[in-house]
């Protein structure tokens, strides 16, 4: 396809209407299976001699295909998988890296059930994580590189303080070690980052957030960059002969590595993952994430505006200690901010009430704009408490690395006017303040 910038790209990339009866949007293929031709010809597609032949929608559907495509090209990868969750996306990358065993360096300011799954679920399949309280601190991490590393993971803009990785320093000392390094692209989305540009060698979505934008389809995304060699000895699951690889290659080195090269790691995800674990994104969710896809500029673009303007707000606000939001002028991580995000980091802060969890409680019961729950990344304008909800799994100890306190509010802006944004946050949190002190006055 030709190679056309992002606004292009997220409209047109990856669909050809010629393929799909001419229909200018991509068309719902709302089926399990696919007739499969005569028997000659089964068996051909059966032995993966077929380009583009759809069999079973487990195993590839031509809607899902077109979101893949589109995301490859956004991302300016070689080959994405769509996956059924931001979760499974993120449990399919670790696994298809470390199977086996072996250990994995992250910071422990992660979303809560990544963080979960890091220190409860991975371990019983014997992979080990170093959490850090800094993932930034590059001689830390270089300290950490054991030989049984196998890779290292971040978060682009942490959640829920806005944290910025520096994805070229980690990406560089990840490369050193042989172990490629996974970014979580969720917060900022392709349009505000893309990882890859800067070493980053698998990123993967909660595509349920910023890329859908309308909180209506659970999904995930893994693009591949398609530079790491997973034939580095590091790696045997993708140097391993595979009989299902046999007859598509018709060579001798039938391994992942040696049929797919650069490519292994996705393929494996899709052919080994996707296949056999079965966490397989439906068609209709596929066609919402396009269509949000479409509009993921304009939203975006308006979303980080009012995200600042909020941020201002709470910033001069008397009964709020500290707000979280690396896209202000005067927040830490200024130079990282400059380097990888001049369109701004997203539509996510946080910010902590100069009060106490009662107040902190009132706020959250008293807003009627902002709609209490755990989500992000959709055109209303969303609050929640990450320390009883997102992020409750987090372990006492590694909680004010993360400033989840119990005053923590998360905030993720909507499409709606950013006055009465303000106005709603600024009514509730006068609430919360009155009625402590109504209640004093009373007792
Ligand atoms: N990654 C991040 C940064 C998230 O915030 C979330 C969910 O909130 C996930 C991954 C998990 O995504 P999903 O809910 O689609 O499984």
């Amino acid at each position: 396809m030709t190679n056309y910038k992002f606004n292009t790209a997220r409209i047109h990339g990856g669909y050809i209407p010629e393929e799909h009866q001419n229909a200018a949007e991509v068309p719902i293929y709302q089926n399990v299976a696919f007739t499969l031709g005569d028997a000659e010809h089964a068996e051909k597609i059966a032995r993966g001699n077929v380009p583009n032949a759809y069999t079973y929608s487990r195993v590839g559907n031509p809607t899902v295909a077109v979101l893949e495509k589109r995301i490859a090209i956004l991302d300016g990868g070689i080959e994405a998988v769509a996956v059924s969750s931001g979760m499974a996306a993120i449990t399919y990358s670790i696994l298809n890296v470390a199977e086996g065993g072996g250990r994995i360096i992250a910071p422990f300011d992660l979303y809560g059930a990544a963080l979960d799954e890091f220190k409860t679920l991975f371990p019983k399949y014997g992979i080990e994580f170093d959490l850090v309280a800094d993932i930034n601190d590059l001689a830390v991490i270089k300290r950490l590189i054991k030989p049984e590393t196998k890779a290292i993971y971040t978060e682009s803009i942490s959640n829920p303080t806005t944290k910025i990785s520096d994805v070229a320093g980690l990406a560089a000392v990840a490369h050193q070690a042989g172990v490629p390094l996974i970014v979580d692209n969720t917060f900022p989305t392709p349009y505000l980052f893309q990882p890859l540009k800067y070493g980053a060698d698998i990123v993967l979505y909660s595509s349920t957030k910023g890329i859908n934008g309308h909180g209506n389809a659970v999904s995930g995304l893994i693009v591949d960059g398609g530079k790491f060699n997973w034939n580095n000895g590091k790696f045997p699951q993708f140097q391993e002969k595979e009989f299902i690889l046999k007859e598509v290659a018709a060579k001798e080195d039938y391994s992942y590595a040696g049929v797919f090269g650069n490519a292994a790691f996705i393929k494996r995800i899709k052919m080994k993952y996707l296949r056999l674990m079965g966490a397989v994104l439906g068609p209709f969710e596929a066609y919402l994430e396009l269509l949000g896809l479409e509009t993921i500029a304009e939203r975006l673009d308006k979303e980080v505006a009012t995200s600042l303007k909020i941020a201002h707000y709470l910033k001069q606000e008397p009964h709020v200690k500290n707000v979280y939001y690396t896209g202000l002028e005067d927040a830490p991580q200024a130079e990282l901010r400059k380097k990888y995000f001049p369109k701004g980091i997203g539509t996510i802060l946080s910010f902590e009430i100069a009060g106490t969890a009662a107040q902190t409680k009132k706020v959250v019961d008293a807003v009627k704009l902002f709609l209490y729950l755990p989500n992000v990344g959709d055109s209303r304008s969303l609050i929640v408490n990450p320390n009883k909800i997102t992020h409750r799994e987090v372990p006492v100890e590694y909680q004010a690395a993360g400033h989840l306190t119990d005053q923590l509010l998360r905030l993720s802006i909507g499409l709606e006017d950013s006055e009465d944004l303000i106005s709603d946050l600024k009514s509730a949190i006068a609430q919360a303040f009155e009625e402590e002190t109504d209640d004093k006055n009373q007792g």
